[in-house]
């Protein structure tokens, strides 16, 4: 009886190769980045109960009212999987009692699952990076988050053509006053704008800036900016977020249209933007929101946060090798592959790359052994055996020696400079002297 595979979920990636190397570096590069700046690691579950993010993320947003994945469990309660990191973060700190150890710097990065079109850069189950800082009322707790999130770009090797679009949505009295002048600008031409933002007008009437359809564009221009609604208080916060930038030597463009999809943001928002990836553009984005552990329950806590999405990350990064070969271990009989496993074992003990390669022809072996660009291969015969040996050949030198196991990890060592030595020359880099230790 034949039967039918099973086809993966629509929206979903099965990730591998050089692309799987390229997410692989984007997450290992911000574990790297986050210590730097001290921000603690945390796990998170992936569902929650559906009011953890309807509550927070507003009931009115595209994520809740149309993108969550919501379900009843067996037990009849309605949990969701989790579309966005801070929603539950902001959960646990209550509910956790995280609050002793503000201000609390934290990162984590994972699966989000959101109901969306899928497209390139666009899944319903994508990965984040996220880093959040909570307790903090200051400008200094936006400005170490952004250089961080700056930073991360610059390592990944990506910052350039990618934008960090800066804006202030003002505190609370200051969004209020500048949504009810929005309403009324719109409101006006009403009949002119796109499906969508009529939509958006009565429920979410910020979310008609973001619009990119071409209908609402002229009346996107001249709406009301929030600048004529900011209290002193809002202007000087934002200004020195804007100094500290400067001071931290992080680049900003002000984008007095940029909003955020969600409705808890509060004075900061901002977004790492390129044209690089067509419609999905936005890279990384994030916000103070003052408001949210307040409204799930919990005491008033100022803090501020952003995420990344890593397929995109990894987009701008591009492919990815493998980690490089450094010995190649070829039995050349069954009787070899005890010697191979014992000789791997203690080689990678120093941080070698090591592969045994005990199955195929010894051609083919051999052959697997250079494309992985393996420096040494280490050849384990009869002959070999018997003299207590081991035939060590330099793949790039084409040199062939035999020697004791035991000297093997100097022969590495020494390949590994000599490949180095080798990368400077193709870089034309005049080597260093040799260090005088006398
Ligand atoms: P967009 O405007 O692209 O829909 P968003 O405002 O919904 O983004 P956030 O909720 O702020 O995005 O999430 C932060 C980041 O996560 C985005 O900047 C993006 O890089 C990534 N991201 C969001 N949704 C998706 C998705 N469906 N697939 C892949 N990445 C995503
Ligand atoms: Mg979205």
């Amino acid at each position: 009886m034949s039967q039918k595979t099973p086809q993966a979920i629509r929206g979903t990636q099965d990730i591998f190769g050089a692309e799987a190397e390229a997410f692989a570096f984007v997450v290992e590069t911000f574990e790297r980045v986050r210590k730097l700046y001290r921000f603690r690691r945390i796990e998170m579950p992936v569902f929650e109960r559906t009011e953890v993010f309807a509550r927070s993320i507003g009931e009115t947003t595209d994520i809740v009212s149309k993108e969550m994945y919501s379900f009843e469990d067996r037990g009849g309660e309605s949990l969701t999987l989790r579309p966005e990191f801070t929603a539950g973060i902001a959960r646990a700190f209550i509910t956790d009692g995280w609050q002793q150890h503000a201000p609390l710097k934290i990162a984590t990065h994972g699966p989000l699952f959101r109901y969306e079109r899928p497209q390139k850069g666009r899944y319903r189950q994508f990965h984040q990076l996220d880093a959040e800082i909570i307790g903090a009322a200051e400008p200094q707790a936006d400005v170490e988050l952004l250089a961080m999130a700056d930073q991360l770009l610059k390592e990944l090797g990506i910052s350039d053509g990618v934008t960090l679009n800066l804006n202030t949505l003002g505190d609370g009295d200051s969004r209020e006053a500048w949504r009810g002048a929005l309403v009324d600008h719109f409101a006006g031409v009403r009949g002119e704008l796109s499906e969508e933002s009529q939509e958006r007008l009565d429920k979410n009437p910020l979310r008609i800036l973001d619009s990119k359809d071409p209908r609402d564009q002229a009346f996107v221009a001249d709406a009301p900016k929030i600048d004529d609604f900011l209290s002193s208080e809002a202007q000087d916060y934002f200004a020195k977020v804007c100094a500290g930038l400067d001071a931290a030597g992080v680049a900003w463009t002000r984008n007095p249209a940029l909003v955020r999809g969600l409705d808890y943001y509060r004075h900061t928002a901002f977004e790492f933007v390129t044209d690089r990836l067509g419609a999905q553009g936005t890279v990384l984005g994030g916000g103070r929101y003052d408001g949210l552990i307040e409204s799930l329950g919990g005491p008033h806590t100022p803090a501020v946060g952003w995420a990344a999405g890593i397929e995109r990350l990894a987009m701008l990064v591009g492919e990815r090798p493998q980690e490089r070969l450094d010995v190649a271990i070829i039995p050349l009989d069954e009787d070899g592959l005890a010697d191979a496993n014992r000789i791997a074992r203690d080689l990678r003990g120093r941080w070698n790359t090591v592969e045994v390669f005990a199955t195929g022809k010894i051609k083919k072996r051999m052959s697997r052994a250079s494309e992985g660009g393996a420096l040494l291969a280490v050849l384990i015969g009869e002959d070999e055996r018997l003299a207590g040996e081991v035939t060590v050949r330099d793949l790039h030198g084409g040199e062939q020696v035999r020697m004791r196991p035991a000297d093997l990890r100097d022969a590495v060592a020494q390949a590994q400079n000599a490949d180095w030595l080798r990368g400077l020359e193709r870089d034309g880099i005049t080597p260093p002297d040799e260090p005088d230790f006398g």
